[in-house]
């Protein structure tokens, strides 16, 4: 049986990312195999949410501080207790769930950005529960990072 994947879109473009290490990654039970980098991030970004500690994410991912400080520089180290904030109201942004079930509510197709956000939140909420702070697909306008 294939391994259930998703596409996401990022900065560089789509990518496939393997729900099930991701999953094991996030429960702490990656041991002797690594994430691609794109997965990591999204592993990363999920525990993140989760308020989990700064220093199980770079355990439990295998990426390096510096690459997750890279990732969400929005992050203060080493005290992370991030918590989602509340949720933001408002028009539903592309690359969200809201923004999936809106494009649905006008009868549209939902754009590539929506359906990798509306994929990416059902993984949040199947590994938290929760709908509340999940990923985000951002647009894909940004070539590198600026220094
Ligand atoms: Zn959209």
């Amino acid at each position: 049986m294939a391994a259930p994947t998703v596409w996401v879109a990022t900065a560089e473009g789509l990518v496939v990312i393997d729900m099930v290490a991701i999953e094991k990654a996030v429960n702490g039970r990656r041991s002797g195999w690594n994430l691609t980098r794109d997965e990591a991030r999204f592993a990363a970004q999920i525990m993140l949410d989760q308020g989990i500690g700064y220093s199980t994410v770079v355990q439990r991912t295998g990426a390096s501080a510096t690459r997750i400080k890279s990732w969400f520089p929005e992050i203060k180290v080493p005290e992370s207790m991030a918590r989602p904030g509340p949720r933001a109201t408002g028009p539903a942004r592309c690359g969200t769930r809201r923004g999936y079930a809106a494009h649905r509510r006008r009868g549209e197709r939902a754009c590539e950005r929506c359906k990798a956000g509306n994929a990416a939140a059902d993984l949040h909420y199947k590994l938290t529960g929760s709908y509340v702070g999940a990923p985000e697909v951002p647009a894909k306008v940004r070539a590198g990072v600026a220094a």
